[in-house]
């Protein structure tokens, strides 16, 4: 089984080690990833500038190790496309510093990677770890691990996009596995929640956009409340974003909107 792993931690990430460290004992691990950090770029793909790709030494003894000079997607996108010859069967993403829940999975690096991976055909993974201190990722790893063997052994539907999220507890601590919808944080967080600053760099003003105090909306089976209540929230992704349910009544107005351009034209 040959499997990709990758980040938006940046190559220097402990997660990325933890990861590498228990899939290796599976199949043949190749790891590509930024060279430095790229949380909250989301699907990000480098348009217009040339991207410089090295390999350094090894993370871990006998995996190679890719640095991409852009982001999560710039990484899986290069990967598959350059530097793996063969099929890769597997993309695992993580495991990252801090959860990706309800509306963050749109602008999480570290989703996106799995994304693209899933694009392109191939079982994926997002694996994060719901704090941003003393990180427990033993139990991430070990369901990589888990996970990644279900793959193998052909137990899982061809073309997967799991997004896993961990409370940052040791096993014991851990009620269960829930299988979760995704719920909703307000993009505005920021805005509601006073987390922009305002600054001044000696020249200019400037604007900062921080990380505050969320409000999390998930009502029960969301992947907010599994981490809630000490669970490990698993969400079967798709990139199929439509939505449905007001399709009737944009198609109910769509003949007259078209009558109207005739006419305000
Ligand atoms: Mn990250």
């Amino acid at each position: 089984m040959k499997i990709l792993v990758t980040n938006d931690d940046g190559v220097a990430a402990p997660g990325l080690r933890a990861l590498v460290e228990e899939l290796k004992k599976l199949g043949k691990v190749v790891v590509v990833v930024p060279d430095r950090e790229q949380s909250g770029v989301g699907t990000s793909v480098t348009l217009h500038h040339p991207l410089r790709v090295r390999e350094v030494v090894p993370i871990s003894d006998g995996i190679p190790t890719h640095i991409v000079e852009g982001t999560p997607s710039d990484s899986v996108i290069i990967a598959l496309g350059m530097v793996l010859g063969e099929k890769v069967d597997l993309v695992v993403s993580g495991i990252n510093e801090g959860s990706n829940l309800g509306n963050d999975v749109i602008i999480s690096g570290t989703v996106a990677a799995a994304f693209q991976g899933y694009f392109h055909g191939i079982s994926s993974m997002a694996l994060s770890v719901a704090s941003f201190h003393d990180l427990n990722f033993e139990v991430a790893s070990g369901l990589a691990l888990a996970f990644a063997r279900q793959f193998k052994e052909g137990a899982l539907p061809h073309k997967l996009l799991l997004n896993i999220n961990l409370p940052n507890l040791p096993l014991k601590d851990i009620e269960g596995i829930e299988i979760t919808r995704l719920g909703e944080r307000s993009t505005t967080d920021a805005v509601r929640n006073g987390a922009i600053s305002k600054g001044f760099d000696g020249k200019r003003d400037y604007y900062w956009i921080r990380h505050g105090a969320p409000e999390w909306v998930g009502g029960e089976g969301t992947d907010i409340w599994a981490l809630k209540q000490n669970r490990i929230s698993v969400t079967p992704l798709h990139s199929d974003l439509t939505d449905s349910e007001h399709c009737a009544v944009l198609q109910d107005m769509s003949s007259s909107l078209f009558d109207s351009l005739k006419t305000t034209g």
